[in-house]
């Protein structure tokens, strides 16, 4: 997803918009970090939802943010409209870059792995 990362001003903070379709009501879903070395073929994946916390080492992949190293990914629902977007922070070199990644409607949410548990 290439959409722009928006805010609204708040008065000093800044209100993060959907990237679908603009609202301002964006919920916390599940986070999910991948701590990995440089260019390692394994990489250690926490994902937290709610009071559930998975952590596993696993082979590194796209759902990573960061094609080399870490990456996070924060998950929103939108009380607007039906996405489910992930907000990613990717180590580049020695920067962070941040964008967006659809990640489906709210009808089907994809777990990052086959262990994920819904509850
Ligand atoms: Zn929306």
């Amino acid at each position: 997803m290439t959409n722009p990362i928006r805010f609204n001003d708040a008065g000093g903070d800044h209100v993060l918009l959907c990237p679908s379709c603009g609202g301002d009501c964006l919920h916390h879903e599940r986070v999910s970090s991948y701590d990995r070395a440089e260019d390692a073929d394994a990489l250690l994946q926490t994902v937290v939802r709610g009071q559930h916390v998975s952590i596993q080492l696993i082979r590194n992949s796209v759902q990573n943010p960061s094609a080399r190293r870490d990456g996070v990914a924060i998950e929103f629902s939108c009380e607007g409209c039906p996405a489910h977007v992930e907000l990613l922070l990717a180590q580049h070199k020695g920067s962070t870059r941040c964008s967006w990644r659809l990640v489906g409607s709210e009808a089907k949410i994809t777990p990052i792995t086959g262990r994920y548990e819904h509850h």
